[in-house]
Parts: structure tokens; sequence; C-alpha cells
């Protein structure tokens, strides 16, 4: 599930995006948009609403998501070094 994300500072605090949350999920405290997930339904509407580029809507796996495509480029990486080795040994055991 993907869910709407304030960046602080981004937000001037506006209340646009409190205005038009049609679950009442968003207040405004200290001129900075604050989300109730408890309340939220995930719509997106706040995202389109924002011309501040305040909000966005991010998957909350997806710093596990990015860490694990890292990792996978690591090992392919690691592979290809791997296969070059290998030919290299063939080669000399050949000789
Ligand atoms: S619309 Fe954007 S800038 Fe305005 S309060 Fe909401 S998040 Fe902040
Ligand atoms: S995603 Fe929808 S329900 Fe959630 S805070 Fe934004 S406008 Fe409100």
């Amino acid at each position: 599930m993907w869910i709407p994300v304030v960046n602080p500072q981004l937000c001037i605090g506006c209340g646009e995006c409190a205005q038009i949350c049609p679950d009442n999920a968003i207040e405004i405290v200290e001129k900075k948009s604050f989300i109730d997930y408890n309340r939220c339904t995930c719509c997106g509407v706040c995202d389109r609403v924002c011309r501040y580029g305040a909000l966005e809507v991010k998957h909350p796996q997806m710093p596990a998501i990015l860490e694990e495509g890292v990792q996978l480029t690591g090992l392919k990486a690691e592979m290809k070094t791997l296969k070059q080795k290998l030919k290299e040994m063939r080669k000399e055991v050949r000789l």
C-alpha cells in the first residue's frame, strides 16, 4: 500500500491538502501538514493538490526495495567478476 508523506522542509502550511482530504486526516500544526494515518484511506488526493511538492505518495517498504535493488546490482557485479576469474582459470588449466 502507498501512503502520503509530508516533507516538512517544503510544506508552507497553506492548508490546501487539509481542506481537500475527504477523510479529515490532515491537520496543520505550527504551519506544517500532519497526517493522521489512522484516518487516511490513501486516496492520494492531497498529493495532487499540493503545489509545493511537499506531499509525496510513497511505498512504506521503499527503502527496503531500493536496498534490495542495490544488493542485486552488487551481486550481479560480483558474479561478473567471478565468471571472468573462472574463464581465466580455465585458460590456465588448458595451458
Ligand atoms: S498543500 Fe502542501 S504546502 Fe500546503 S499544507 Fe499541504 S503539504 Fe503543506
Ligand atoms: S491520501 Fe487521501 S485520505 Fe490520506 S491524507 Fe491524503 S487526501 Fe487524506
